[in-house]
């Protein structure tokens, strides 16, 4: 989608700093980081949100948490890291293409704020 940032990024016409890739999803570090790991992980195919998705994209969802498993143990963070997808701008979604952040490498406190 040519108006989307993330998806620019997947064609290689915003660079990102890429730490993972396979044929589905793309892990590339944020560019505000809000801890020692924080890498994004998205499908290679425009999704806007989580509440957009269809049955369909289900394996896509998967794959990019498998993914940010396959990062997580690369980092040597598997002693607490966390997943989050932000849904919707109520919870802080700013990019309209689903993703995955994967934040790790410090104590990580719950209940989220
Ligand atoms: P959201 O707030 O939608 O859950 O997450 C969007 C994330 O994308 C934010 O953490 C933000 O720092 C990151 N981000 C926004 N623009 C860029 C960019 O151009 N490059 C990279 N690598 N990350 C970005
Ligand atoms: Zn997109």
């Amino acid at each position: 989608m040519k108006d989307c940032l993330f998806c620019r990024i997947i064609a290689g016409e915003i660079p990102a700093k890429k730490v993972y890739e396979d044929e589905h999803t793309l892990a590339f570090e944020d560019i505000n980081p809000q801890a020692p790991t924080h890498v994004l992980v998205i499908p290679k195919k425009h999704i806007r949100g989580l509440k957009e998705a269809s049955p369909e994209d289900a394996d896509m969802i998967g794959l990019c948490h498998l993914a940010a498993a396959h990062v997580a143990r690369e980092r040597g963070i598997e002693n607490g890291y966390r997943t989050v997808l932000n849904v919707g701008p109520g919870a802080g979604q700013s990019v309209f293409h689903l993703h995955l952040h994967l934040l790790g490498g410090r104590d990580l406190k719950w209940p989220p704020g």
